[in-house]
């Protein structure tokens, strides 16, 4: 028992003495066992003080390897010294961004004394880009010769190795040549979305508004991933994180619904068409869970949100197969398109998910490179597509014009028909035709009885070539068998419809084997508009009919005519003008 006790109070003794002796060593051991400008990290146990640990040198590691495989707690150190004589001191410390729990940064004086400063989630500082921020070195009084960090459940602490002391609080945006670079590939991006609105002015469909939304998000994201938009802007880190993970999974969106509606008629399947709107709203989600779960969850949402797109690439994939066993065109482009962007994109999920450690994905060029390649492809896809639509358009667009030609002319003398003159007799009239002139060959019977249908036919063509029309103010219909109609505007309407009355009496060639001539009577009626309440078709025809019948029962070839005048009670101020 005794002998229990005096171990125990052997062990205390021992104890104290070796802080007591390690407190003064601190500052020595320090200066020997880091060179200069060395930067050196180690696993620490949740309990181990800074102190502790620099009391332990040989436990450090000071090259780039050896990284702890999954350390909880890492410490790391950057000394400050063997910097060119009178260089001020450096005043922060400039790194990758990176998720941790909590952050303690400790600033080294030559004598061993600390300042401490404590961050937590959020409170680094912006960088010169949104992949780089600062922390503070704690001000004191003499400068520092090394600082140290002590990063709490960070999965990459590993980018701290390549962060870097430097002078000058706080970072300002500088606009070098990574800024310039990616304005140029915004212009670069921009540019299509005018003429996806060009191509959604002519064809009316959605795809080239989901490219252009694409773009315009494409433009955001560079934006705020290189900096650009720190530059024009002092919106926080956070803010500026939350732009930049917001367009990128809205841009996400888009590109689903994007390939929704690109891909050719067909191609997809209901359950397809589903899964990709499904897929858009999930990435949009996944944008808006990572902006709002970071600061509640932590770094757990770093997990769900790269979990999140595993999912979302292997419905891609699913999609993408479909397509490409249905022969699309379309899908070519997409998937050529997207390649890069997601060999980038997996790149970051398998190092988001596994490497926690250990070397970095710098991404930032990788990715502004496949989104300009993306842009570009899609681009020429979208154009390559609106011309195989409009070319399928066009061409439906001639049949229907041929079809229309076929069912309003008439087949034996080229002439409009009654179908043409029904539909359009309202329009034709309102544009001032208000003149109609019904004209029928007299005892046409006897032409067919003499000579022979094919005489008779023969007949009708070259009547039908005299009536036809010279200039825009009358208009020739064949209402049927030997009947016509003459519709006209203008001065003179009713003497000009009797000279095409009378021409079909000179209207056949010297071939014709006709000796007998042919004539023709017409009912000719002119009904100025508010002359007649029912001005439609049907009521014009029966009247004018009513006309040809007394023009026949007359004795035929000739003409009896009608023309309604209306005599309106005049104004007083016309009255006064005119007196
Ligand atoms: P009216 O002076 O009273 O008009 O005497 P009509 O013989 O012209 O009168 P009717 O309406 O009785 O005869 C019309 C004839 O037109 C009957 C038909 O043989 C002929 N006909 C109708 N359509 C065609 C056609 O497409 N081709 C030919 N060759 N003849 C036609
Ligand atoms: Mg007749
Ligand atoms: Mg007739």
């Amino acid at each position: 028992m005794v002998r229990d006790w005096s171990t125990f109070l052997l062990a205390i003794f021992v104890a104290l003495a070796a802080i007591g002796l390690a407190r003064p060593a601190l500052a020595q051991g320090t200066e020997q066992a880091f060179a200069p400008g060395s930067t050196c990290h180690v696993a620490a146990a949740p309990d181990e003080t800074f102190a502790m640990l620099a009391a332990r040198p040989d436990r450090w590691t000071c090259t780039a390897d050896d990284w702890p495989a999954s350390a909880e707690r890492v410490a790391m150190r950057f000394d400050l010294r063997g910097r060119a004589a009178g260089t001020p001191a450096p005043d922060h410390l400039k790194m990758a961004r990176l998720h941790f729990e909590r952050m303690e940064v400790i600033a080294i004086a030559a004598d061993g004394t600390t300042a401490t400063s404590t961050l937590g989630r959020g409170d680094l500082l912006p960088g010169r880009s949104l992949l780089e921020a600062a922390v503070a070195i704690p001000g004191q009084d003499a400068d520092p010769v090394a600082v140290a960090l002590i990063v709490e459940q960070s999965p990459s602490a590993a980018r701290l190795l390549f962060a870097e002391p430097v002078t000058g609080a706080p970072m300002q945006p500088v606009a070098g040549l990574d800024q310039l670079l990616a304005a140029l590939l915004c212009g670069l991006l921009l540019a299509p979305m005018f003429f996806d609105l060009g191509f959604y002015r002519t064809l009316r469909a959605t795809f080239p508004l989901y490219h252009a939304a694409f773009c315009a998000l494409a433009v955001v994201q560079t934006a705020t991933f290189s900096g650009l938009l720190l530059l024009l802007t002092d919106l926080s880190l956070a803010t500026q994180r939350g732009i930049s993970i917001l367009s990128f999974d809205f841009m996400v969106a888009a590109s689903s619904l994007f390939i929704l509606s690109f891909v050719e008629r067909g191609v997809f399947a209901r359950w397809h068409r589903r899964l990709l709107v499904a897929m858009a709203g999930f990435s949009a989600s996944l944008g808006v869970f990572a902006v709002f779960a970071l600061p509640l969850l932590g770094t757990i949402t770093v997990t769900i949100y790269y979990t999140g797109y595993v999912i979302y690439l292997a419905a891609l994939a699913v999609i993408l197969a479909r397509a490409l066993r249905r022969q699309s065109r379309a899908i070519r482009w997409v998937i050529l398109g997207h390649l890069p962007l997601l060999l980038v994109g997996m790149t970051n999920v398998i190092i988001g998910l596994f490497a926690q450690e250990g070397r970095v994905f710098d991404s930032y060029w990788a990715q502004n490179l496949a989104l300009g390649f993306e842009v570009i492809v899609t681009s020429f896809a979208v154009a390559d597509r609106f011309m195989i639509l409009k070319r399928e358009r066009d061409l439906a667009l001639s049949e229907a014009r041929v079809l229309e030609q076929l069912t309003e002319h008439d087949a034996l003398t080229g002439l409009l028909n009654r179908r043409a003159i029904e539909t359009r007799f309202d329009i034709l009239r309102a544009q001032g035709f208000t003149t109609l002139a019904v004209i029928d060959l007299d005892h046409f019977k006897q032409v067919n009885d003499r000579h022979g249908h094919t005489v008779g036919d023969q007949v009708l063509k070259s009547v039908a070539k005299a009536l036809k029309p010279t200039g825009d103010n009358s208009l020739a219909f064949r209402m049927g068998g030997e009947e016509f109609v003459l519709l006209l505007r203008g001065e003179n309407a009713m003497e000009r419809a009797e000279t095409r009355r009378v021409a079909i009496s000179h209207c056949l060639d010297e071939t014709s084997p006709l000796t007998e001539g042919i004539t023709a009577s017409m009912g000719i009626i002119e009904a100025p508009h508010d002359s007649l309440a029912d001005a439609s078709f049907e009521a014009l025809y029966a009247r004018a009919d009513l006309l040809l019948y007394e023009a026949k029962a007359a004795g035929r070839n000739r003409t009896m005519a009608e023309r309604l005048k209306v005599f309106r009670p005049r104004r007083r101020a016309e009255r006064r003008a005119a007196a």
